[in-house]
């Protein structure tokens, strides 16, 4: 018996009329209770992140129905508000899909041989109008022979584009997110030859006490700023259940002030 575990105890009597004594089971529930909790606040958690939108949106059509009724300027100020809250809105509904569907197929693993560095060229290309109205430039430096791993394109391209989003958003300040790519013939977590691809920024960085958490559910370092830039608090927790769904490793690393390094490390096909 541990102090710091849940235990259900079933006493049953023995013998006619419990006259031989009775039988006591204690069974260690504590992860049963641990996972109802993850699962409570994760339902908490969502409904709140839905519920400040919605709210904002809700006092919005009020105010349009009202006092701004015949005022064209401020009918146009609400409408973007209101624009960029249903967008937020969409965007966390988005996520929630794509992570309960990588979730479900974390046991699964991606049947196609597919070439990481292709996807990792088109991820980054996807996103250079984004990169340069924020001021900043992305450098990429990846071998120009294909690089093949088992995998779910949509899904790495997921990955890839999580985090270099994350570099543009976070890192605006260091003016440079580079993306590497690099290979090793003996890769020590999964005994073979691997491809690691860092995302690296020289923003703001955070305190490493952050990282074992970073990839929690709606874990954020600072909640505020996250949900100013227009961030879910999702996209960590996705790039780990694909990370994993592809038996890869997924690694962070941040100097406040100087930066962070989001690594994945895949076994090569
Ligand atoms: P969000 O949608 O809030 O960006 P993520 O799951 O992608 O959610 O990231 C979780 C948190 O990790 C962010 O809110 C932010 O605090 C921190 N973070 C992620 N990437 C970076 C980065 N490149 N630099 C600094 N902080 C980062």
């Amino acid at each position: 018996i541990s102090r710091d575990a849940t235990y259900e105890v079933i006493a049953s009597p023995l013998g006619t009329r419990g006259s031989e004594g009775v039988v006591v089971a204690f069974s260690d529930i504590s992860e049963r209770e641990q996972m109802g909790q993850i699962r409570r606040d994760f339902v908490a958690n969502v409904s709140h992140e839905l519920k400040t939108p919605l709210t904002a949106l809700l006092g919005f059509i009020e105010t349009l129905r009202g006092p701004a009724r015949n005022d064209a300027a401020a009918r146009e100020r609400f409408l973007e508000i209101m624009e960029r809250e249903a967008m937020r809105m969409n965007r966390l509904v988005s996520d929630l899909l794509s992570l309960s569907r990588v979730e479900a197929e974390e046991r699964m693993r991606p049947e196609s041989r597919v070439d990481l560095g292709a996807i990792v060229r088109a991820a980054v290309q996807a996103l250079r109008p984004v990169a340069q109205e924020a001021g900043v430039e992305i450098a990429l430096n990846i071998p120009s022979e294909p690089v093949f791993v088992q995998g779910d394109s949509d899904q790495l391209t997921q990955v890839i584009q999580n985090l270099v989003e994350n570099g543009i958003k976070y890192g605006a300040s260091g003016g440079e997110v580079r993306v590497m790519m690099t290979l090793s013939d003996r890769e020590l977590a999964f005994r073979g030859p691997g491809v690691r691809v860092d995302v690296i920024d020289r923003g703001e960085g955070f305190d490493p006490v952050h990282i074992p958490r970073l990839t929690e559910r709606f874990y954020r370092v600072d909640n505020h700023r996250s949900r100013e830039m227009g961030g879910t608090g999702l996209g960590l927790a996705i790039v780990k259940h694909i990370v994993n769904r592809h038996r890869g490793r997924f690694r962070i690393d941040s100097t406040p002030g100087e930066g962070s390094i989001f690594s994945i490390m895949l076994p090569r096909a």
